[in-house]
């Protein structure tokens, strides 16, 4: 099966789902369900720990590794191979059996797309592979809306690699001291500017005047080079800083989306990460990237493509990842009749 792109947070939610599937019905393959799960903690480790790809070269592997993830003895290729074969026919056996009941539990959840055991074909007498991917379970998703037929649908592909220093920052969980600073430091630097501000000021004497302006420029530049990460508290979604990536990873986001964990009010716990949308465009295939709109759409964060970035643009909903096109006057906007009472009401689009 081609494997051309693979949404992280899919392959992963519909991972975990069919997990819960699985465990749910009481299935009875405990060993493939095990074959199963080593398969997606190494995936999801070799994903989010160490940036790969799903579906690439570092996230399939043959069945000695497998075996060996079970306790198995690395032994010949061949006994390996005969030893997995009817664990992955036991998975793939069920999907097929269970494909209604499964594909419901999984639209229930929110995916759009079932988990499959792929393989890359044993070509030229090169050894095996498996890996984990996707197939898309008809009308899935947590919502049905009807869409224009030039919509665009992002996908978190990899995640972007950092800096070395900042590596830390990949992923914030932000619960104790985490979310206590977060919120805390600009509050203190905040109320030390007031008081600073409260003290110098009567006194009318030039001599602190400097250190306040050194003070105030300091906040300023923090201001500066923080604040993405305080967009998120009411956006959820924002533009990574620049300093924080390599140079040649030219943009990612910062996201704040709540975790497993809840606090003691019932709120889930939410963790800062750093990810990278993108996609294809619809109107000519060409890799669509997420940026800061200016102009019209200062505010905003949009899709550009790289071919035809002032016509091709769309929308970005990091929630739904549907993005529909922002150019009502170009001749794909023109023909979408589902979007030309907005439009008209919307010329500057
Ligand atoms: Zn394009």
């Amino acid at each position: 099966m081609e494997n051309l792109s693979i949404d992280i947070d899919e392959l992963k939610s519909s991972y975990e789902a069919t997990l819960k599937h699985l465990k749910s019905v009481k299935w009875t393959k405990k060993t493939a369900l095990t074959v199963l799960e080593k398969m997606g903690d190494q995936t999801f480790e070799n994903v989010f720990e160490h940036q790969c790809v799903p579906g690439d070269e570092a996230c399939q592997y043959d069945s000695c590794d497998i075996g060996m993830w079970l306790d198995r003895k690395r032994g010949d290729a061949e006994a390996s191979r005969n030893w997995l074969k009817p664990h992955l026919k036991a998975y793939r056996d069920y999907v097929e059996q269970n494909k209604d009941e499964l594909d419901e539990y999984l639209r229930q959840q929110g995916c759009k797309h079932r988990l499959v055991i792929d393989d890359t074909g044993s070509r030229g007498g090169e050894r095996n592979h498996y890996y984990l991917s996707l197939q898309e379970v008809l009308g899935g998703g947590a919502k049905s809306i009807d869409l224009p037929s030039c919509h665009i649908e992002y996908q978190v592909r990899q995640i972007p690699k950092l800096l070395p220093c900042f590596e830390w920052m990949r992923r914030i969980d932000l619960e104790g001291w985490k979310i206590r600073t977060y919120l805390g430091a600009p509050l203190t630097l905040g109320v030390g500017w007031v008081l600073l501000m409260l003290w110098v000021l009567p006194l009318n004497n030039d001599q602190h005047l400097p250190a306040l302006v050194l003070y105030s420029t300091i906040l300023v530049g923090l201001w500066i080079f923080v604040h993405p990460f305080y967009d998120l508290v009411n956006r959820r979604v924002s533009m990574a800083p620049s300093w924080m990536l390599p140079f040649k990873v030219l943009s990612a986001q910062l996201e704040m989306v709540p975790t497993d964990g809840r606090k003691v009010n019932g709120a889930p716990i939410r963790s800062i990460r750093l990810v990278r949308y993108g996609g294809d465009c619809p109107i000519c295939g060409a890799p669509i990237a997420v940026i800061s709109g200016t102009r019209e759409f200062r505010g905003r964060l949009i899709g550009q493509c790289n071919e035809s970035g002032t016509e091709h643009v769309f929308s970005f909903d990091h929630v739904s990842k549907i993005g529909v096109p922002l150019r009502g006057n170009a001749y794909y906007g023109i023909s979408n009749k589902q979007f030309g009472n907005y439009y008209r009401d919307h010329p500057d689009c």
